[in-house]
Order: structure tokens, then sequence, then C-alpha cells
């Protein structure tokens, strides 16, 4: 570590946020009141609540935080880590409001927390979840038109089903209960597609940036994704269905990290495997023709293309941020870089697609099984038999106006309409494509110096509209 770097000032996580969000300002000639009421955090409800455990009683300690209200309801996930704290939650849920308007997703910014290791046995996990859930029931913090949970770090469709199944049995006669939570089993009210969202986004993402010509020419890299030599730290859910989609488009993953520590392997893995390996021996290490690599951060720092942090924050900090070798950093966590790292490697040339707009694809599901929850019909219901006849009939017609038939294969293509799926996958890789180009205007258009700062200004414009068109309540 060079003297330089130890006389950077650590700044919270929260801090960081608001950093970003200061330097973005200075590009837009706004109000200041407004601004200011964009940037604060609007409400923070701790909890602290008993649960038995074993012989003995806990205490534990959680958080729901609604950093904008300027859309209802407000969204963002649920984490179970044992570091969970209030400056953490806050800064997560102000991060959902800029994703979000980013995306054009209608909702304000929340996170939840709850302070515990995610590995505790299930039947805590429920007891946790169903006492934290009544909790934001009594102080109305849940609803489908209030605040909205999601998965996130250490959470999945199993919680989400308890806090759907606790809110019902509260809520008896809400017709839109199921609305009150996303990332559900299809079994209770999920949207196909929910599951591998994120990855899904972060991988359209990162897909569109190696398209662009200029940007590849100035990092010394080819067009397009395959053949990109990339790292992932964090194997969840996350980081998983990244990893598939990388790696069924050409890319070579070279090394993966955990918890216990990392592997690498410059041939590059078979995802699939990693995680048969994972799932039966409960860690990555000493998979078959990979070298071990005991301090799992160290694998971040091996020369790469593409490195993809995918599990929490602050793992690129000013501590290691100068050895980092990739070229491109592609944020799927949500603050993985502190702002001294992020300073550091935008002087190093590294190029930073930041998490608000990189790993929006999960919220924009979310976005999407809220919607068929109010709406209460499945995606594609109503018209899918409706397009299979007419594409029928269009083919007849063509059949019958050229005298030539159309092969089987072909047939199928042309009789298929989308199902829920495909509405899913369609309107993820179209938000995703559409917010990168807006991102890009603004970048060009502002004359802003990385592509964190531009999503900040985007959010901020976008939010600071309807803040205009709304006034502020007296
Ligand atoms: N936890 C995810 C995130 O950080 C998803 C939030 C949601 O779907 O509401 O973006």
């Amino acid at each position: 570590m060079s003297i330089n770097q130890k006389k950077l000032p650590i700044y919270s996580f929260f801090k960081c946020v608001e950093k970003n969000f200061d330097k973005a300002s200075q590009f837009l000639d706004y109000d200041k009141g407004i601004l200011k009421q964009i940037k604060i955090c609007n409400a923070v409800y701790q909890i602290f609540f008993p649960i038995k455990w074993d012989n003995e009683i806990k205490v534990i300690e959680a958080y729901r935080v609604q950093h904008s209200q300027h859309k209802l309801p407000c969204k963002g996930g649920i984490r179970f880590s044992p570091t969970v704290n209030q400056d953490e939650v806050i800064a997560l849920a102000a991060l959902m409001t800029y994703k979000c308007a980013i995306v054009n997703i209608p909702f304000g910014g929340s996170k939840g927390g709850i302070k515990i290791d995610p590995r505790i046995p299930d039947e805590f996990k429920e007891k946790l979840i169903r006492r934290y859930t009544s909790e934001l029931i009594k102080k109305n913090f849940i609803g489908a038109g209030i605040d909205v949970p999601a998965p996130d770090y250490g959470t999945g469709e199993q919680e989400m089903s308890w806090i759907l199944d606790t809110f019902i049995s509260l809520n008896p006669g809400d017709i839109n209960a199921l609305a009150c939570v996303t990332g559900k089993p299809i079994s209770q009210g999920g949207v196909r597609g929910r599951k591998e969202a994120t990855g899904l986004g972060v991988f359209y993402g990162i897909r569109e940036i190696c398209n662009l010509k200029k940007e590849m020419n100035n990092l010394g890299l080819e067009v397009g994704l395959e053949g990109k030599r990339v790292i992932i730290q964090g194997l969840g859910n996350v980081g998983y269905h990244t990893a598939k989609f990388l790696y069924e488009s050409g890319a070579i993953i070279i090394a993966l990290a955990e918890r216990e520590g990392a592997i690498y392997n410059p041939k590059g893995f078979n995802i699939e495997e990693v995680m048969n390996h994972l799932k039966e021996n409960k860690s990555i290490l000493n998979f078959v023709g990979a070298k071990n690599i005991k301090n799992t951060l160290e694998a971040l720092e091996i020369e790469c293309d593409i490195l993809i942090p995918a599990a929490l924050e602050n793992v690129i900090n000013s501590e290691n941020a100068q050895r980092i070798k990739a070229k491109i950093i592609a944020e799927a966590a949500n603050g993985p870089l502190t702002i001294e790292a992020d300073e550091i490697l935008n002087k190093k040339g590294t190029l930073i697609i930041p998490d608000i707009y990189l790993n929006a694809g999960g919220v924009t599901v979310s976005y999407f099984e809220w919607l068929k929850n109010i709406s209460h019909v499945r995606h594609g219901r109503m018209e899918r038999r409706f397009n299979e006849i007419k594409n029928f009939k269009i083919f007849q017609s063509i059949e019958k106006i050229s005298g030539k038939k159309i092969s089987e294969y072909e047939k199928n293509i042309l009789l298929h309409s989308p199902d829920e799926i495909d509405l899913v996958y369609s309107g993820l890789e179209d938000t995703m494509r559409n917010s990168f180009y807006e991102l890009l205007y603004i970048k060009k258009y502002k004359n802003i110096e990385n592509l964190r700062i531009a999503a900040f200004a985007l959010a901020i414009q976008k939010i600071y509209n309807s803040y205009q068109i709304l006034g502020i309540f007296p």
C-alpha cells in the first residue's frame, strides 16, 4: 500500500452514496432544496425483538428503511447478514431509489436487513422472518402500495413465501396481498424469470458495453463477449446466474471466489460442474484441475478482462484497489467499491459499470411480478392463443399466395406466441438496453467523466422531474 493511499479518508457506505450524488448534482442546475429532499433518507425503522433459540432468548436487531417515497410503493430487498447496520441499510435503500429511477420503474427505494448469519437453520429463519413481517405490518411498513420487500443477500423464495403467508394471515380480505412481496415461488404468485433476473440483467448490461467498438478499442479489447476472461466473486443467486449467461455466450470464467477461498484455472471453468462440486463438498476449493487460492480476496487481483464482484459491499477498497488489474469492473453487487477505490480505479482507466444500473434487473422483474399480482392475471394469458391463431392464418395465406410449403421447423417458430417467460426476458432486455443508451446519452451530453456519475445524474434528473410535477406535499 502506498503512503498516499493510507492517507485517504474512510467514508461510511451512505456517505459514499451521498458523495456520488453530490458529484452528479454539479452537472445539473437544480433547486438545492429539492436536491436535498431527494438525497436524504425519508424513514428508518429500527426493530429489536426476542427469539427463542434452543434454550436461550436471543435479541435480534433488524431494520426497514424507506429512503424515498416520491413514488409508491417503496421497493427493495431484505438481507440476512451478520454485518447488517443502520448505515448499510440506509445506503442500500438509497441505491434502490436511484436504481428504480434509472430503469424507469415507478417505485421509491427501500431496504431491509436482519443482523444474523444466513447459514442458521431454516426453523429459526422462519421464526425470524415471520416476526419481522408482523413488526412491519404493525407499523404499516409493508403492503402492495406501501413497501414491497424482495430477496437480497442471504434470502430467497422461501423467505418471501413466509413473508407472504404472514401478511395474508394478518390482512384478511386484502385483494392485493400477493403484491406485498416479490421474488416469491411461482406457485405463490411469483413470476417466471425472477430468480435469474439480476444475473441476466448483469449479463445484458455487460454485453451492451462489450459491443461498443470505441470503448473496447480504448481498453485494448475485442468487441463482443467471446473469449473475455472473467472473474466472479460470490456464487450466490446473482453470481451464479451471471456466470451461467456469460459462460453460455463464450466468455471464459477463469476464477471464482467464495467465502472459503477461490479457485483459478486460466483455461476456464464449466460453471455447472463447479456448482455441482460446491453442492457436494460445501466448498468450491479442490475443484479438479484448478489452483486453490486460500485468501479469497487475492483472486480479485488476478489479471482479467472483466471482474464481477457479486456479493457484498466494500470488497474493493483503498487497500486493494491499486492491485486490481481488470480492465472492466461490473458491479453485480450493491456498493462493492468504496469511493476511494472508485477514484483510484477511474484514474487507472478501469471501466466501471455501476451497480445502480447494472444490477437493476432484479427490481425490474420484481416490477413485472408486482404488476402480475395487482392485475391478478399471468402475463400473456389474454393474447397468447389469439396470436397463435393469427400467426397460423398468416402462414396459411403465405403458402396459398406463393404456392410453396413452409417447413415444420419454420412453422413452429412462426406459430410461437410469447409465454410469460418470453415476455419477462423481453421486458428485461429492453429495459437494460434502453437505460444503457440513456446513460451513454447523458454522459456525452453533459460531458460527465464516468458511467457512475452519469448514472447518478440520470437518476436525479428523473426523480427531480417527478417532484417538479407532483410539487412537495406541504
Ligand atoms: N435485492 C435486489 C436489489 O438489490 C432486488 C430488489 C427488489 O426486487 O425489490 O436490487
